[in-house]
């Protein structure tokens, strides 16, 4: 378990962690003996794990590392008068820790998204990171009875570190369940990462990102995400004033 400082959002722990204090823990992940789950929720899956009771359970007990991803999350932890410093948004984590695995040689999987959505982000990752040694990739519409041949394909493939794309909680739970029989040393859930590295969907520009905007483009990016938007002032006052 993490030694980080957290705060508490609606009862969900999110640790105040930079994205140097992240990339740390990562690399002590990769150096320990068991599967270690890295969550990167926004404040739509606090809002979510509030109310999950076993989503809660696997990020304030079971996570080694609860990243702050998205702005929601920073205003909603500065109106409880307990800041969290930086925003560490899980694609950009994930693909410091896919550098990282690059240079040390350590090597990575690719779970989930649609048919061909892996394969393309492996592909692009592998042209974009030097030295960087994809192990494998599968996309993420395969049955129950599949998943104990997914394990063992993971495993078989030698992979150190582990993204999962799966959306929240099916990929949190996919870990948890597994995590005895996986030999990954952590496993990260990224949600849509792998759409955005395969260049299905785009990344908000920096103008965006840099003005805690990101949110914005992918309301006009996904339209389907608008019917989420009313949630978000409720969230922040909900959040305020949560002891
Ligand atoms: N996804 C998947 N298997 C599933 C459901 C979703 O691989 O059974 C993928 C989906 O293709 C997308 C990613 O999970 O690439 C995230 O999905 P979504 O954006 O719906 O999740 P959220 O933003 O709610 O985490």
């Amino acid at each position: 378990m993490a030694d980080f400082k957290v705060v508490k959002i609606l009862g969900v722990r999110v640790d105040k962690v930079t994205k140097a204090q992240a990339l740390e823990a990562f690399r002590r992940m990769l150096d320990g003996d068991s599967c270690e789950l890295i969550v990167t929720p926004n404040a739509e899956i606090v809002e979510k794990a509030s109310k999950t009771p076993q989503l809660r359970r696997i990020i304030n007990e079971e996570a080694a590392l609860v990243t702050p991803d998205g702005v929601g999350l920073i205003y909603a932890s500065r109106l409880k008068g307990d800041p969290i410093e930086e925003k560490v948004a899980g694609i950009d984590f994930a693909r410091s820790a896919i550098e990282l695995c690059a240079q040390l040689g350590r090597s990575v999987y690719l779970l989930g998204s649609k048919p061909g959505v892996a394969e393309a982000a492996a592909a692009n990752l592998e042209k974009e990171i030097p030295g960087l040694k994809i192990a494998g990739f599968r996309d993420g519409y395969f049955k129950d009875e599949e998943e104990s041949s997914v394990v063992e394909e993971i495993n078989a493939s030698g992979a150190d570190f582990l993204c999962v794309a799966l959306g929240s909680p099916k990929q949190e739970y996919f870990v948890i369940r597994h995590r005895d029989s996986l030999k990954v040393k952590a496993a990260a859930g990224l949600g849509g990462s792998l759409d955005i590295w395969s260049g299905q969907l785009n990344r908000a520009p920096a103008f965006y990102i840099d003005h805690g905007l990101e949110w914005l483009y992918r309301m006009i990016q996904e339209p389907r995400r608008l019917k989420r938007l009313p949630a978000l002032p409720v969230f922040l006052i909900k959040a305020a004033i949560r002891r």
